[in-house]
Formats: C-alpha cells, sequence, structure tokens
C-alpha cells in the first residue's frame, strides 16, 4: 500500500481483512483496492501478475503470501454500454448476469459493488482512517450480513452471492438481514446457470473451511442446496434419516479443521450422495443384483448425475467411489482378504465413513466395534483371526491393491 501510495495512488485494505481485524480474528488473507489499474500495479511490483478475466485482478506475491490487489470498479449504464464501446470491459449475459466488470471507478463506486456490506470496509493504513459508505460498521456490530443494495439485483448479476452470504453467515455466525434472506428463494434458479466449476471452487470454500455443519443447515433452510446437490436435497425432502450421516460427517470434518488435520472433499462428497447411492443400491439390489453390482451401478449413476451440476474432479470421485464400495468389503471379516484390508490406503476414510454410518443409526451389525481392534493387529494375527491360515501360503497369489470395478 506505501508503494502505491508513493506513486501517487490509494490504496485501502479491503475485505475479509479488515473484517476479520475488527472482529478480533485474524485474516486469511489481505485485498487491496486502489485507483491504479492492473497495468499500473503490475509495474510497480517485479513479483506479480495480472490474472483473470471475468475480475482483472493483479497477484502481487510476497515471500509465501499473496495480495490480491484489485483496481476500483466503477458504475456501468448498461444500457450505454454498446454505445460507449465498453461492451469488452463489462458484460451481461440475457439473465442479467454480469459476465465482465472491468469498468473503473472510485472508492464510492467500488464499495457499492461488492457483495456484502461487511466485506466492504476499507482501512487505510497511511492515515489510520477507516471507510464505511454503506453501512459496513453497523452490521459488523449487529452481526448481520446484508447484501449492498436490492438482494434480487444482485443475485441477478452474479447468484454466487447467495452462497456467499450463507457462507459468511455460517463462519462469522452472524444473522441474515431479512431481505438478504427473503430475495434468496426466489433467485435459487439463477444458480442453475453458473457453471460446475466455479459450484465447485464455492462447494470447497463451503464445506472445508471448518464450518460445514451450520453451512449445511443454511443450505437446506434457505433451499439451496437443491442447487448444488439436487439428488441428495429431493432424498432428504422425502425422507430426512439421511441427514443424521451427513450432519455427523460435517461435524467430523468441522473437527478436524479445528485440530489442524487434513480434510478431503472425497469424504464430504461420499456423505453428501450416501443417502442417493444407498437408496439406489438397496433398490437395485431388491430387483436381485448382487450388492457389489448394485452399489456400483448405483455409484456410477450417483456420480454421473451429480456431476451434471458440480463438477467432482476425478482425483474425488475416485476415493468416493472407493469409500462407497468398501462398505461391503468391511462386511465381510472372514479370510484373506479381510486381513489385508486395514493395509489398503482407503482404508482408514472408509473405516472413518463406517463410523459415521453407526453414529447416524445406520445398523450395520456392530461393524465397526470389530475392525477397530482387528486393524492395529499386525498382519500376521490377522491372518489367523480371520481364519485365512498362515501368511506363508497366500503369498502366492498377487495382493489386490484395489477393487477393478472401481477404476
Ligand atoms: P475470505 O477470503 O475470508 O473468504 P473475503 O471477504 O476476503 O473472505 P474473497 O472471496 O477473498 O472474500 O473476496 C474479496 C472481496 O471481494 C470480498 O470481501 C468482496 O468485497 C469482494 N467480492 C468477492 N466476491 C464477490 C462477488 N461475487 N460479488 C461482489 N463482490 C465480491
Ligand atoms: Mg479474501
Amino acid at each position: 500500500m506505501s508503494r502505491l501510495r508513493g506513486q501517487g495512488h490509494q490504496a485501502y485494505l479491503v475485505g475479509g481483512a479488515v473484517r476479520d481485524l475488527l472482529l478480533g480474528g485474524h485474516p486469511k488473507d489481505f485485498d487491496i483496492a486502489t485507483d491504479a489499474t492492473p497495468e499500473d500495479v503490475h509495474a510497480l511490483f517485479r513479483n506479480s501478475r495480472i490474472i483473470g478475466r471475468r475480475f482483472r485482478i493483479v497477484h502481487v506475491r510476497f515471500g509465501r503470501e499473496i495480495i490480491e490487489v484489485t483496481t476500483f470498479r466503477g458504475h456501468h449504464d448498461e444500457s450505454d454500454d454498446t454505445q460507449r464501446g465498453d461492451g469488452n470491459r463489462s458484460r451481461q449475459s440475457a439473465s442479467g448476469q454480469l459476465l465482465r466488470d472491468n469498468v473503473y471507478g472510485t472508492l464510492e463506486e467500488d464499495a457499492v459493488r461488492r457483495d456484502l456490506t461487511v466485506n466492504a470496509i476499507y482501512y487505510d493504513a497511511g492515515n489510520f482512517e477507516v471507510f464505511d459508505h454503506v453501512g459496513g460498521l453497523q452490521d459488523l456490530q449487529a452481526r448481520r450480513i446484508r447484501v449492498i443494495g436490492d438482494p434480487e439485483q444482485r443475485y441477478t448479476e452474479d447468484p454466487v452471492r447467495m452462497l456467499r452470504v450463507l457462507r459468511f453467515a455460517a463462519k462469522l455466525q452472524f444473522s441474515v438481514e431479512e431481505e438478504t434472506a427473503a430475495a434468496i428463494p426466489r433467485c435459487a434458479h439463477l444458480l442453475g446457470h453458473i457453471p460446475p466449476a466455479r459450484l465447485f471452487d464455492e462447494f470447497l470454500k463451503l464445506f472445508l473451511a471448518g464450518y460445514a455443519e451450520t453451512t449445511l443447515d443454511h443450505l437446506i433452510r434457505h433451499e439451496l442446496l437443491a442447487y448444488l446437490f439436487p439428488a441428495t436435497a429431493a432424498n432428504l425432502a422425502r425422507d430426512a434419516s439421511g441427514l443424521a450421516l451427513i450432519t455427523a460427517a460435517m461435524r467430523n470434518t468441522d473437527q478436524r479443521v479445528a485440530n489442524d488435520k487434513p480434510v478431503t472433499p472425497a469424504f464430504i462428497l461420499a456423505a453428501l450422495l450416501w443417502p442417493v447411492v444407498s437408496e439406489q443400491a438397496r433398490q437395485l439390489e431388491a430387483g436381485g443384483e448382487p450388492p457389489m453390482v448394485a452399489m456400483h451401478i448405483a455409484s456410477q449413476q450417483a456420480t454421473s448425475e451429480a456431476i451434471q451440476h458440480i463438477t467432482i474432479p476425478r482425483r474425488f470421485s475416485q476415493p468416493m467411489h472407493e469409500i462407497w464400495e468398501f462398505q461391503l468389503r468391511l462386511a465381510n471379516r472372514r479370510g484373506r482378504k479381510a486381513a489385508e484390508l486395514p493395509d489398503h490406503r482407503r482404508f482408514r476414510a472408509a473405516y472413518d465413513f463406517l463410523l459415521l454410518r453407526e453414529e447416524a443409526g445406520e445398523d450395520t451389525g456392530d461393524l465397526a466395534a470389530w475392525w477397530t481392534p482387528f486393524q492395529e493387529l499386525p498382519l500376521e494375527e490377522r491372518l489367523q483371526q480371520a481364519g485365512s491360515g498362515g501368511a506363508g501360503k497366500g503369498r502366492r497369489r498377487p495382493r489386490k491393491r484395489r477393487n477393478p470395478s472401481t477404476t
């Protein structure tokens, strides 16, 4: 900021960092707003690059930190865009969604183009001054999430803002202001226009940041879950019993985040889609399919339906399928396969998933109680206990690392 100011530019800290500092927390990243253009900023910082198309911003690297520097966004009169030849800088879809927004302006204009009042507080580190043009400080004090301007219009410009409202309400444990909340069900369908890849990015922020349980509750209450995971939402609407496992998974993930343990989207996705997969597998089994085949078909069906709405990269869908199919393999406690299961790289996640199913009241025949001590035994003892003879005999058979049906 001081380098920009030194060149006669304005530069303010804005967004999450100011919000979190005012709340007494630790900002996780720093966003700077300036009147310098991306090209100006890039020229001033060797360690920077211009990124983005929808929004052109500059990433400035300081050691391990990346600072996002954004040029003040301005107003643009939509009807004027074509006449002024500004179509290149700002563009809207037929549904009113902002496709591009690179018209520059002043701090005041920039403030009203941000999403939430509590995200539009500017801090001038030179004069130690705070600028608040949208009542952000008041909402911060009242612990309230409010969209700047007319919520319906702002959600139409960018439907992802609805998810951001609920994400910040969950993260900060804030309430959602009445109009901000009331417009959500009315605009929810607009999320259908959002590319699946952007929804996946937002999904990660919603569910892997340490407040997934509250977020899920908000998503259900404000009728948005149906736009991220429609089959799950429909399943829960028919029969709420599936919610127990999903909630248990969220709580578990939140605890892991709080304890600085690694978390994976695969596990959360496995939980979110489990009611759909298990119901479908049950039906296929009732129709005569063997359990493994039924599970396999159900997994494939649930996944291909889900990815119409939200991207699930292969590196996550693969382990998700393994977690599901492992639930059947864990039901088998006899033989070499069972004895070797704890050495499989997906055992841990699958076993954790089994614990959640039991915690959620699913009847697994007390499987976890058996696997909990069993997995701690050395292989030799596992082989004996599973009744598959000594280790020497089995070595002749190649070890199957992975179920071929999952690949
Ligand atoms: P955090 O980084 O803690 O999740 P943040 O508020 O910094 O929270 P970012 O996603 O980093 O959130 O965005 C930075 C700022 O950019 C926001 O505070 C907000 O002012 C603005 N912003 C982000 N996304 C949007 C959007 N979809 N519409 C309008 N303004 C947005
Ligand atoms: Mg940020």
